[in-house]
């Protein structure tokens, strides 16, 4: 890989090491470009805490933490200041202004809640129930037609175990609108890694046949996860296999107000 744009750090509860640990390993990876992309604070009401994001306390020195390694290691190694984000339409307005005003650059899909994680359901399932893997459907096609995202993080998800007609119509839409807006879907290198229920290969079968344009993404919760070399060849392997069209690097889309 030349470029990695999902890069988690410690703030969000579950992810290990410094910004500059990430950068050497990438570095020693052969990466030229790292973006970092922890999970985004994001403005829920004072009362609710959510396990698995930074606070909103936290952004400013997650922003210059990032922008400081940019600097330390400028000339080796192009890096950027992103998020990974839910599309949360309750919250999502509010979210934006802040997220520019640190200077955040751009925004990877993942969408961990239906919803919304204050008062929905998460997505990782397994669920059976074709209406919830609709809404993770026409709420992720919403996002995308948002304009706001660069890529579309481990769009395969949602644990659909129900009828393979209902999934199969629903991820065809999905993948439809993601070319449509011109939105790569990401191969999820961390999912691979530990054997997660995603990639799901009936995702991917069903992006080949839509052509969607498809990105590796690495999920880095730990900086050795950027040099270890079997998730990246399983994932190459599954897109041969299937002919998708693997970018190595896309533009990023900047965030707008
Ligand atoms: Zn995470
Ligand atoms: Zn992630």
């Amino acid at each position: 890989m030349i470029a990695n744009f999902h890069t988690h750090t410690p703030r969000c509860c579950h992810a290990a090491g410094t910004e500059e640990q990430y950068v050497r390993c990438a570095l020693e990876a052969g990466l030229q470009k790292l973006g970092f992309s922890d999970h985004t604070p994001y403005p829920f009401p004072a009362d609710h805490v959510s396990s698995f994001r930074m606070g909103m306390h936290e952004l400013a020195d997650y922003a210059d933490s990032v922008r400081a390694v940019g600097k330390r290691f400028a000339g080796q190694m192009e890096i950027f200041l992103g998020v990974e984000a839910e599309f949360y339409p309750k919250f999502f307005k509010r979210l934006l202004p802040v997220l520019l005003d640190h200077g955040v650059e751009y925004m990877i899909l993942g969408q961990h809640f239906l919803y919304n994680e204050v008062e929905g359901i998460g997505s990782i399932g397994p669920t059976a129930d074709a209406a919830l893997l609709r809404q993770y459907v026409d709420q992720t096609i919403e996002a995308l037609y948002t304009g706001q995202f660069t890529y579309f993080a481990h769009p395969d998800l949602m644990h659909f175990v129900g009828e393979d007609a209902a999934y199969r119509q629903e991820i065809r839409r999905l993948c439809r609108a993601a070319k449509a807006c011109g939105i790569p879907l990401e191969i999820n290198l961390l999912g691979l890694s530990l054997g997660r229920h995603y990639p799901n290969r009936r995702f991917w079968e069903i992006a080949a046949e839509e052509g969607n344009a498809v990105i590796l993404g690495c999920d880095a919760h730990r900086p050795e996860s950027l040099v270890d070399p079997k998730p990246e060849e399983q994932a190459r392997a599954l897109a041969a296999g299937l002919g998708l069209e693997l970018l190595e690097d896309v533009p990023l889309r900047r965030i707008s107000g």
